[in-house]
């Protein structure tokens, strides 16, 4: 066909964007700001859908993942002093998460990509969009299509007009550390507390991801070790036997906002991923929603090389704003559960006691809870 994809970014979207067209014999190369080695060594992610690893997986993009992953289809909610298991693997008819850290994914995407021959160029930022022409240190690319995958802070979507973003910045941040544990965390952990909530993200062997809420704005600088260990250990509650951390690594602040825009096509450039949306990690559905537009774009572009038929890459927009809002929802929801509202000890006692009643909702059998479960693990197809 002679027609080139250039992808920006090589981060989930990008890296599963370049190997489903490459595959599909189209002539593509990515273009990654970051070193190989940081690309495959900067934990984020872990939890994966279902559906997300049906569709690696169908795609001969999950061989290690499903080795080595673990599946996860229960979470516990702690609140007011009561532990509600919510089996979500059963309540939604046997859909579950896998847990594999997304450096993990990213490293077997890199790997696969070399191993079919598909160029990634690490240490190279894009500089500036000039229409489908991509501006580089080390020159100009020309491509009939660009793809941008480069994140919430990325170049191409400053090139995207019409790029109405509709946005919101909730009234709370969340610390963030990856700690090693006194041993391995078997389920995640929503703690909604009176101090504020907690939770705790199993990763690899002992190793958890831990969130703390903390006010809006709230610099890093106050919240030294010992004040973290003390916040989670309250609002976590440990009984005797269950893991606490021990030592904290790779702390970070995450402004916690969601994010969607408008305009995700300019003529042949393209938006996918962080790049077109941005979700807090409450609902664990960032990556999850960044390979599913990787997906979607892929088959648009498909069709469109091999036919000359740009109707599928036409609806690209209205499917993926839709996928998109869709998960804007549940974060949202979730993120309601686990926050108290403002206000005296009263309204916060209110609000706890209503939380509990959602909670034990969650694990009871009926419509409300299936439903969570569905939207929880991922159930739909890409
Ligand atoms: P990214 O992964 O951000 O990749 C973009 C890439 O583009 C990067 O490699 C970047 O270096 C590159 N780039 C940027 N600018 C340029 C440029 N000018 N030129 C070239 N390259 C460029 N999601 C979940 O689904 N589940 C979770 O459990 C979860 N937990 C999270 C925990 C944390 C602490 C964080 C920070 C995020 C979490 N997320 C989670 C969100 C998830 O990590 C992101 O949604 C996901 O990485 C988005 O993928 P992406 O490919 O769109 O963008």
């Amino acid at each position: 066909s002679g027609e080139r994809v250039a992808v920006v970014g090589a981060g989930p979207a990008g890296l599963v964007l370049a190997a489903l067209l490459h595959r599909a014999g189209i002539d593509v190369e990515v273009w990654e700001r970051r070193s190989r080695a940081d690309v495959e060594q900067r934990p984020r992610a872990g939890l994966l859908e279902h559906r997300v690893v049906e569709f690696l997986a169908a795609h001969g993009l999950a061989d290690r993942l499903l080795k080595e992953g673990e599946r996860h289809g229960w979470c516990v909610f702690a609140c007011l002093g009561e532990r509600v298991r919510v089996d979500y693997g059963t309540l939604s008819g046997g859909f579950r998460h896998w847990v594999y850290p997304q450096h993990l994914l990213l490293r077997d995407l890199v790997e696969k990509l070399d191993e079919i021959g598909c160029p990634v160029h690490f240490d190279a930022p894009v500089q500036e969009l000039d229409g489908t022409t991509l501006r580089l240190r080390q020159g100009a690319v020309r491509a009939d299509f660009v793809a941008g995958c480069d994140g919430a802070q990325g170049v191409v979507a400053a090139s995207v007009p019409d790029s109405l973003v509709t946005g919101r910045r909730y009234p709370y941040d969340w610390l963030t550390v990856l700690a090693d544990m006194t041993g391995p965390v078997a389920g995640v952990l929503y703690a909604v507390h009176e101090a504020g909530f907690a939770g705790m993200m199993p990763r690899t062997g002992n190793v958890a991801r831990l969130y703390l809420q903390v006010p809006a704005g709230a610099d890093p600088a106050d919240w030294p070790e010992d004040r973290v260990l003390a916040a989670l250990d309250l609002r976590l509650a440990p009984g005797a036997g269950d893991p606490r951390p021990v030592r904290l690594r790779e702390r970070g602040m995450l402004r916690m906002r969601g994010r969607v825009r408008r305009g995700l096509r300019a003529g042949g450039v393209f938006l996918a991923g962080d790049a077109a949306h941005v979700l807090t990690p409450s609902g664990a559905k960032g990556l999850n929603l960044a390979v599913a537009d990787a997906a979607d774009l892929a088959a648009g572009l498909i069709h469109r090389v091999r036919t000359g038929d740009d109707s599928l890459l036409a609806g690209y927009e209205a499917r993926r704003g839709a996928g998109a809002w869709w998960a804007q929802d549940f974060s949202d929801r979730l993120l309601d559960l686990l926050h108290l509202p403002p206000g005296g000890p009263e309204e916060r006692r209110f609000a706890l006691r209503l939380r509990r009643e959602r909670i034990r909702a969650l694990a009871r059998t009926g419509p409300y809870a299936t439903a969570f479960a569905r939207d929880y693990a991922g159930a739909e197809s890409v």
